[in-house]
């Protein structure tokens, strides 16, 4: 088993990568384990923001360092809220008031202008200063309800009608939702990345 450092505290997502990434050789450790402190995420972009993660974590612990970058972008938005989704009204963490600010931002927007995405970037580092890190990218596109539905997930999730479903994100069952969600995909693709030689 390869120990990689997880840059993030959150313990769900610990279990969540560590049940799925285990039969890739892969033990996640926290970085709390290794007294990693949040880094000041800067990037403008997904991917810059998992990148400034995942080398700090290595660079702190000297393991490999998995890190990840989510949120949702809204087409009639420019892609807002975007990178700053957790705390788009202000207050981080406060998916109430999110909801509420994004509900808001397009009451007067019409159903089929109200396109969206979750998005969750991966990115894997085999050392702080590894030039060629593994990225990998899952996207889940669908629209804006115009009221919350549903009690299951977080974040967004009852504002979210993934396209072909009939339920919102908040009404799909857990394990439906993590298989067919951005960070299902995501994480699919990172599997697969893993299982091919020379990685
Ligand atoms: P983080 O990358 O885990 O910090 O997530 C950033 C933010 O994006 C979260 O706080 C949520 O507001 C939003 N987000 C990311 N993934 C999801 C999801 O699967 N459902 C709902 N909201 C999400």
């Amino acid at each position: 088993m390869t120990r990689i450092v997880l840059a993030s505290s959150n313990p769900g997502k610990l279990a969540e990568f560590n049940h799925l990434l285990a039969d890739s050789g892969l033990n996640v450790v926290p970085q709390s384990a290794y007294d990693v402190d949040d880094v000041e995420e800067t990037g403008l972009t997904f991917v810059e923001n998992a990148l400034l993660k995942a080398r700090h974590a290595s660079r702190i612990s000297g393991l490999p360092a998995l890190a990840d970058d989510s949120g949702l972008c809204v087409e009639y938005l420019r892609g807002a809220p975007g990178l700053y989704s957790a705390r788009y009204s202000g207050v981080h963490g406060d998916n109430a008031a999110n909801n509420a600010k994004l509900l808001q931002e397009i009451s007067h927007v019409p159903i089929e202008q109200r396109g969206a995405f979750f998005i969750c970037v991966l990115v894997l580092l085999r050392h702080a200063d590894d030039p060629a890190p593994l990225v990998a990218e899952g996207r889940w596109h669908g629209r804006v309800l115009t009221e919350q539905r549903g009690v299951h997930g977080f974040g967004y999730d009852p504002l979210f009608l993934p396209d072909g479903e009939a339920a919102s994100a908040a009404e799909l069952p857990p394990g439906l939702k993590n298989r067919i969600s951005h960070r299902g995909r995501a994480l699919a693709e990172l599997r697969q990345r893993l299982a091919e030689p020379h990685v």
